[in-house]
């Protein structure tokens, strides 16, 4: 099984901190190639950055680091201000697109049908999806966490094919787990929502991912939970040697 061991920097980084971040995981992957072993890595760098990351991976056809956008509109092109298409960021070395990050649902009006939109333009010009989902504290807490998930994954991935849905990555994240403010997941906590997405969704979808203060201390353990296929991770792969250290445990 490959391991998804990936990162999105959110708003962060310049182009000349991206590149030294770049071309440091390229000299260490060409150094280190154990550290590929089973292990698909992944980063997802501001839109700014895209092409001079690309550059400092090197040519697609040689990559072994997949880089994606962390968002992209559904239309290829037309007065969209201030938004970018699936084929530019394409164009700017992406072959993967983050979709419906949590974030982006509660800051920038992301919807369902919205994330369903996205999929199905991603997948239309032969990008990777990768689908955020995860509920936050309120639901949890009311213990209704699977038919959110559902309801989420469910929506965006309306009408796919078989074949179009063995591309899609599914990054599960409890809101309440994200960020400088959430609190990392138990194992336990995690059991009956991986559970539920492995019964729709395992071996159907590329790989199920989680995600939510993934760090050293934890990501061991979250890699042996049945169902997890790999790790989507914020705060602990900014820097590299961070990113090292969690491609080193996968
Ligand atoms: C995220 O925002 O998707 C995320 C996983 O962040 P962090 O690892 O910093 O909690």
């Amino acid at each position: 099984m490959t391991r998804w061991i990936g990162t999105s920097w959110k708003m962060n980084k310049t182009v000349a901190q991206a590149r030294d971040y770049a071309r440091g995981l390229r000299s260490a992957l060409e150094q280190r190639p154990e550290l590929l072993a089973g292990v698909q890595p992944f980063i997802i760098p501001p839109h700014t950055a895209l092409t001079a990351v690309a550059e400092e991976l090197g040519p697609e056809s040689a990559r072994t680091v997949r880089l994606g956008a962390q968002n992209a509109h559904w239309e290829d092109d037309g007065a969209w201000t201030g938004e970018i298409s699936v084929p530019q960021v394409a164009d700017a070395g992406a072959s993967l697109v983050e979709i419906g990050h949590s974030e982006r649902r509660e800051h920038f009006g992301e919807t369902i049908e919205t994330t369903r939109l996205k999929v199905a333009s991603t997948l239309r010009h032969g990008l990777i999806p990768l689908l955020c989902i995860g509920e936050p504290a309120e639901v949890q807490s009311r213990g209704e966490t699977a038919d959110y998930l559902l309801d989420q994954a469910r929506g965006a991935l309306r009408d796919l094919s078989a074949d179009q849905l063995s591309q899609v990555l599914i990054a599960y994240e409890p809101i309440w787990a994200i960020g400088a403010q959430g609190r990392p997941a138990t194992v336990a906590e995690l059991r009956e929502p991986f559970e539920v997405l492995s019964r729709e969704y395992g071996g159907r979808v590329q790989a199920l991912l989680y995600g939510g203060s993934v760090s050293t201390d934890n990501a061991a353990q979250l890699l042996e939970l049945a169902g997890v296929e790999g790790l989507f991770v914020g705060r602990a792969a900014w820097t590299l040697e961070g990113y090292l250290n969690l491609l080193e445990i996968a």
